[in-house]
């Protein structure tokens, strides 16, 4: 049976630490099917097509990644698409917490999905896509924070 993970998140945007939990899951998995939520009530700073369009550069070469987007539960997503894990990255404590809360509410709901996590390098702990926002937001210049095939230049965000 394919393995095959769902990895969810805002991806607003996309960063260095994710792209670092999603190649070191390749191992693990067959398929990887990065899912961007599309929260309606939740504010974005970059669109969901151009978050999408983002990740799509970063993965250009590697077959086994699929980017979609979804609405609803990441649970149900998960069983529509036949994957049988959810992957989440970890930094921090804070993370632990907040991620326990949800994987064990989703055994709960889903005892067929198992959750997976990966510990982030030391050098990505901090980095976080909210700081990224506010350094765009700001002007700055946040490159060294998101994966080498994504330019910032190349997209626009919501001011
Ligand atoms: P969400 O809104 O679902 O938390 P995020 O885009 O913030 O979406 O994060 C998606 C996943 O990536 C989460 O599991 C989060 O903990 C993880 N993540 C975010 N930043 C990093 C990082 N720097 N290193 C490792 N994992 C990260």
């Amino acid at each position: 049976m394919r393995r095959i993970a769902v990895f969810p998140g805002s991806f607003d945007p996309f960063t260095v630490g994710h792209e670092g939990i999603v190649r070191r899951a390749l191992v693990m998995f067959d398929e990887i099917i990065i899912a961007v939520g599309a929260n309606a009530l939740k504010k974005s700073y970059y669109s969901l097509t151009t978050r999408e369009n983002m990740i799509t550069r970063v993965f250009k070469d590697e077959p086994r990644i699929r980017i979609d987007h979804y609405e609803g539960l990441t649970v149900d997503y998960c069983r529509k698409h036949g994957a049988g894990f959810l992957l989440r990255g970890l930094r921090t404590a804070a993370d632990f917490e907040f991620e326990r809360a949800i994987a064990q509410v989703n055994k709960t709901i889903a005892p067929d999905i198992e959750s997976v996590f990966i510990l982030t390098v030391p050098e990505h702990a901090s980095v976080n896509s909210t700081i990224v926002r506010d350094i765009i937001r700001s002007g700055g210049d946040a490159s060294m924070f998101v994966p080498s095939a994504i330019n910032l230049r190349d997209y626009k965000g919501d001011d």
